[in-house]
């Protein structure tokens, strides 16, 4: 069976979704193939809800162990139902994924489930239960990305997993071993130590969270020791194997680690085995990537590709700029991102967050900058909330005065990035964001208190 339409999307995450909701606003006929039942791609099904689902509950847990008692909430006999918990987690990304399904029906978009594969620039053939060819003047390619995998790491689908299973454990590991400290084996590695796991957290580099602002990530690696995280920093995993419940995590020129779960977290990689993109005549870049200009056109102009398959960090938010930019350019002409104004936020406790340059960006480029912090402990809100670990870092240019960075370590970091992204998205000053009433006490006054630091006017430090 052929099926027509203006344009088909394949794969249904917050880039393919976004862009088959904008593109249908737009007045387009859109049908998108997806392979899973569920509609929302990684973010939705295995990754940023379920573990941000997994996050609140597991915080809740560890406060109601840890914190209660400084409020003078004293209980007895708490009780983790982590069954309770994980179905909690399920249920909240069926809401979410069921959302997804709601607004493809609003918006008139036909969906496929099955397997999409070009058999032509302009033609992509559904493996499903039915066979169907779909043509289209316009193809986005949103495949998303996979875990990468690690050589000598034999993952098991359960003991030794990736963040997928890491997300379905049915029991608290004894002992965790996480390869990798980037946000996935900081996010996971909290879930499971707040519920109470011993965590080692194995990584490769002399640093945690690579690609973060130096000095925040250093606070960040003192704070996560202190909640009980032990640390391997600059070190080379080089297998790991399980043998009944016990795994065995080896690492290079150093003693093995004997635990219960391993979860690999270095990274993911771009989704495209299968895809058929040699029948459009598109080749990958040197990192497996889909290459796209600036308009997100492939080397065949009339396809497109969006998200984790293409440059740029892998975020949901960036792949959902992207999905609104190119098909906005399909239709318009235009469409745009600015990369400089695209968040990045760790969901841990305390949360991390950046936007725009870091520090060692700015001295790299020769750029001359300003800097203002404000520590939370300077705040009242901070200080009722119980949580005055960490600070705001405001990074301005030192002739302009305009926003260049911003870095935050502390309580809701991911909330209060969204006011210096928009300042960034401006062109915003920290004298605007300095003069700006912010309501009190809130902790939105760090980010103020920092901005007005920036010229060493700070008020309440
Ligand atoms: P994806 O979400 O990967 O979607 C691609 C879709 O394409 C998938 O549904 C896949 O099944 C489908 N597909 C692939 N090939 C085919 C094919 N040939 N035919 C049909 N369908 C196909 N990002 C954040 O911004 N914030 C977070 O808090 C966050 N947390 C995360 C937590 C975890 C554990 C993980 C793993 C990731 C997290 N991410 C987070 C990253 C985020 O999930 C990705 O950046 C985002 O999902 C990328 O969106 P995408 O649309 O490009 O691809
Ligand atoms: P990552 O690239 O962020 O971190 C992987 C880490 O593993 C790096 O620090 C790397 O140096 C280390 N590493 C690589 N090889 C190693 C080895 N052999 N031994 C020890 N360490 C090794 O990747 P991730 O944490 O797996 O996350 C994948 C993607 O998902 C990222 O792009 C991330 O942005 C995205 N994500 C985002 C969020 C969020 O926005 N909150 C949450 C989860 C995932």
């Amino acid at each position: 069976m052929t099926k027509q339409h203006d344009l088909v999307i394949i794969g249904a995450g917050p880039g393919g979704y976004i862009a088959a909701i904008r593109a249908a606003q737009l007045g387009l006929n859109v049908a998108c193939i997806e392979k899973e039942k569920a509609l929302g791609g990684t973010c939705l099904r295995i990754g940023c809800i379920p573990s941000k689902a997994m996050l609140e509950s597991s915080e809740l847990f560890h406060e109601a162990r840890d914190g209660f008692e400084k409020h003078g909430v004293r209980f007895e006999k708490l009780r983790l139902d982590l069954d309770a918990m994980l179905k909690r987690k399920d249920e909240v990304v069926k809401a979410n994924t069921g959302g997804v399904d709601y607004l493809f029906k609003k918006n008139k978009i036909t969906r496929y489930l099955g397997t999409g594969r070009f058999t032509s620039a302009n033609t992509v053939a559904v493996d499903g239960a039915e066979k169907v060819e779909l043509t289209a003047r316009h193809v986005i390619i949103a495949t998303g990305s996979v875990s990468a995998p690690l050589k000598g790491v034999e993952l098991d689908g359960d003991r030794i997993g990736t963040s997928t299973e890491a997300l379905t454990w049915t029991e608290v590991p004894k002992h965790l071993v996480v390869i990798g400290a980037g946000a996935i084996g900081l996010e996971m590695g909290s879930v499971w130590a707040r519920l109470g796991a011993k965590v080692t957290v194995l990584e490769y580099l002399d640093r945690i969270l690579p690609g973060m602002d130096t000095e925040i990530a250093a606070e960040a690696l003192k704070l996560f020791k202190k909640q009980g995280f032990e640390f391997q920093l600059g070190v080379r995993v080089t297998g790991a194997k399980k043998k009944g419940k016990t795994c065995t995590v080896e690492i290079e020129g150093q003693p093995s680690i004997e635990c219960d779960r391993v979860l690999l977290a270095v990274g993911r990689r771009p989704t495209t085995e299968g895809l058929g993109l040699d029948k459009a005549g598109i080749a990958l870049d040197e990192r497996g990537r889909v290459p796209v200009n600036d308009h997100f056109q492939t080397s065949v102009p009339t396809v497109f590709a969006i998200g984790d398959v293409i440059r740029g960090p892998m975020l949901a938010h960036k792949a959902e700029e992207e999905g609104v930019a190119c098909a906005e350019f399909i239709v318009t002409g235009h469409g745009h991102v600015n990369y400089d104004a695209i968040p990045n936020v760790v969901y841990t406790a305390p949360e991390i967050s950046s936007v725009g340059k870091t520090e060692e960006e700015l001295k790299a480029a020769n750029i001359p900058y300003k800097k203002g912090t404000f520590p939370f402990l300077a705040n009242g809100r901070a200080r009722a909330l119980g949580h005055t670990d960490g600070r705001v870092k405001v990074l301005a240019h030192a002739e302009t005065d305009r926003i260049l960075g911003a870095h935050i370590i502390g309580p809701r970091a991911g909330d209060l990035i969204a006011e210096l992204v928009c300042a960034i998205e401006f062109g915003a000053s920290s004298e605007d964001v300095a003069r700006t009433s912010h309501a009190h006490p809130t902790l939105a006054e760090v980010v103020k208190e920092a901005c007005l630091a920036v010229d060493g006017r700070a008020l309440n430090a």
